[in-house]
């Protein structure tokens, strides 16, 4: 049987990621979305268990002592890990995963799965992603802007990468590298 293919979609904060993995996952059955662990505030429109697992600190930190996380670190202060059960047990049953991690979760994953496909994620500019930011009711834009030059430097680790100007040519573009490589 095929296994899984894991796909890892990074990038700025604000640049895309959720609005493409979203429209992504919503015609594709053959694929899910890992839901991460964050210490991080739930916003208004977030539930828990589908955008995030929201849990405190030490119940985190738990998971960490107890190798429950394939790869986890500290974004804008908060803290995020991408949880190893249930993508191993998936994979193993042929069904593609997408990951939204910051820049070096995705590095990370790909030290140890050489396999993963990065897809790095790219505002046109930082004018239009604090715009983007803003529109979204972003509470901590500065912080999310001063990460954003660190992580335009670390994008000649992805093995593509799709600039989201103009929505629908940049999704298609998403799409279209997915099925490239699933191709393979
Ligand atoms: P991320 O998941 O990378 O943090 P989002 O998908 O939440 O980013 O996108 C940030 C905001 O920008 C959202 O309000 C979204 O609707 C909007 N957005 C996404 N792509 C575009 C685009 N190409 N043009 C204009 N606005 C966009
Ligand atoms: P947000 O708070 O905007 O949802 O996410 C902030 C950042 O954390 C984004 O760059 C997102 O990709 C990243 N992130 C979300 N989940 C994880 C995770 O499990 N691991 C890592 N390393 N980063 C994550």
């Amino acid at each position: 049987m095929r296994r899984g293919r894991l796909f890892v979609i990074s990038g700025p904060s604000g640049a895309g990621k959720s609005t493409f993995i979203e429209r992504f996952l919503k015609r594709d059955k053959g694929s899910t979305f890992s839901v991460s662990y964050t210490t991080r505030k739930k916003r208004d429109k977030e539930v828990n268990g589908r955008e995030y697992y929201f849990v405190d600190k030490e119940t985190f930190m738990d998971m960490v002592e107890k190798g429950g996380f394939l790869e986890w670190e500290i974004v804008h202060e908060n803290l995020y890990g991408t949880p190893k059960k249930e993508i191993i047990e998936n994979l193993e049953r042929g069904i593609d995963i997408l990951l939204d991690v910051d820049v070096n979760g995705a590095i990370n994953i790909k030290k140890n799965y050489p396999e993963a496909c990065l897809i790095f994620i790219e505002p046109p500019s930082r004018e239009e992603l604090q715009k983007r930011l803003s529109l979204r009711g972003e509470p901590q834009i500065e912080l999310r802007l001063k990460r954003y030059d660190e992580e335009i430097e670390k994008k000649h680790f992805f093995d593509y990468t799709v600039i989201n100007d103009n929505l629908e040519r940049a999704y298609r573009d998403f799409e279209n590298i997915i099925e490239q490589v699933r191709g393979h």
